[in-house]
């Protein structure tokens, strides 16, 4: 679905600094946004306070108009001060110039700054968090307790006050109706007679046999596709095959971007560029077309010699989308895992306990030698292969 688009408005300059924290309006305490009630709770009364957030269109956004505009500015243009002061117990802090909201390091009061002045882009919709971090933790748990061959520690880490972080990552989501030129060959398999001596049973004996052979014929034409809401992790924090990974998200209930959301969560300003994250698009883009050209050549095999493909209408939109991620370092190398905390669906690298693997190999060739010994029979190994034939490893 093509939604309404609208020409990008770079950000006011002269805009100040700021950080600041929601205090409730029972207590004065800080606020937090609380993914089970939707709303702003504080953390000290318990007191609900509600969002109402204006319910504006979400714009398409012309890509080429806003790489325009923001041409005269360097790809990371990021001055952030490099000292916070925490409005609430006064301590100054530095914070990562890609961090937009945090916790106090000494009072531990949820600040939200407004970064975005020094970038290009400011996001302009959000997914707020639906999961908590208790649900989170049970979905990591279950996540390991299925996974083959896991270190013991990874099932200890589970159990562990481990910190999950909770967090706002950038994310692009592009569009384009795409035109694609193609030539190629289309390969249609027939088959022919041929004539063989074979030797069966010792004697020698002619037969007929039909030998398979391909037809090409050379082929051209168009193939149109329209994308909407190709997303890619505008994010460094996280490998891309994780963050592109946590899909699908339910992009139809984002909402209008509001400072109040991140209260209480990490957040991240974009580190991929505009037009380096609409390069990303195109791969995968490209790779859905070139699917489509051969499903449109058709016949048994395909070859595609040229295509040249032209992405027209293009519009982006800028938005953040909730995480919940974790380390965990395994024998010096660090492993990361990350939430969808909209869905629960759960993305990461996973260590191998190679003395577990090591034993379970050991076990079944003792198994497969003692049956073999007992039985004196080929056919007493076949349990054996079976179970190797069913043993598989993934990567989830
Ligand atoms: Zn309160
Ligand atoms: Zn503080």
């Amino acid at each position: 679905m093509r939604k309404a688009t609208q020409s990008f408005t770079p950000l006011k300059e002269g805009t100040h600094f700021t950080q600041k924290t929601f205090p409730c309006k029972s207590c004065g305490a800080s606020l937090v946004f609380c993914a089970d009630e939707n709303a702003l709770k504080c953390e000290y009364c318990g007191a609900l306070n509600y969002l109402y957030p204006p319910h504006l269109p979400i714009y398409e956004n012309n890509l080429e108009d806003a790489l325009q505009k923001i041409s005269h500015r360097p790809k990371y243009d990021l001055k952030a001060p490099k000292q916070i002061k925490c409005p609430v117990c006064a301590a100054t802090f530095s914070l990562d110039p890609h961090i937009r909201s945090t916790r106090c390091p000494y009072c531990d009061a949820p600040i939200v700054t407004n970064l975005d002045i020094f970038m290009p882009l400011a996001p302009k919709s959000l997914l707020p968090f639906k999961i908590n971090q208790k649900k989170a933790k049970e979905i990591f748990k279950q996540w390991v307790g299925s996974l083959w061959f896991a270190p013991q520690e990874l099932s200890r880490f589970t159990q562990s006050d481990s910190t999950f972080e909770g967090i706002y990552l950038p994310y692009w989501t592009y569009d384009s109706s795409t035109n694609t030129h193609f030539q190629g060959y289309r390969g249609d398999t027939y088959y022919e007679r041929v004539n063989r001596t074979v030797f069966i049973n010792g004697r020698q004996e002619d037969v007929e046999e039909m030998e398979p052979r391909i037809e090409w014929t050379p082929v051209q034409g168009e193939v149109a596709r329209d994308f909407d809401d190709v997303l890619i992790g505008a994010t460094k924090t996280l490998p891309r095959k994780i963050a592109d990974a946590l899909q699908p998200w339910d992009l139809d209930n984002l909402v209008n971007y509001d400072d109040k959301y991140l209260s209480g969560f990490e957040s991240e300003t974009y580190s991929v560029a505009l037009d380096d994250g609409f390069e990303y698009a195109k791969s995968y883009m490209e790779y859905e077309i070139r699917e489509a050209v051969r499903a449109r050549i058709g016949g048994d095999h395909q070859k595609i010699e040229r295509i040249q493909i032209y992405y027209g209408h293009n519009t982006f939109k800028y938005i953040l989308l909730p995480v919940w991620t974790a380390h965990f370092r395994y024998k010096n190398k660090a492993y990361r895992f990350a939430i969808n905390a909209r869905t629960g669906i759960i993305k990461g690298d996973r260590p191998y306990s190679k003395i577990k693997i090591f034993f379970a190999i050991v076990t079944v060739l003792s198994v497969a030698a003692g049956l073999f010994y007992l039985s004196q029979d080929e056919n007493a190994l076949l349990p054996i292969k079976d179970f190797f034939d069913n043993v598989y490893i993934e990567f989830r």
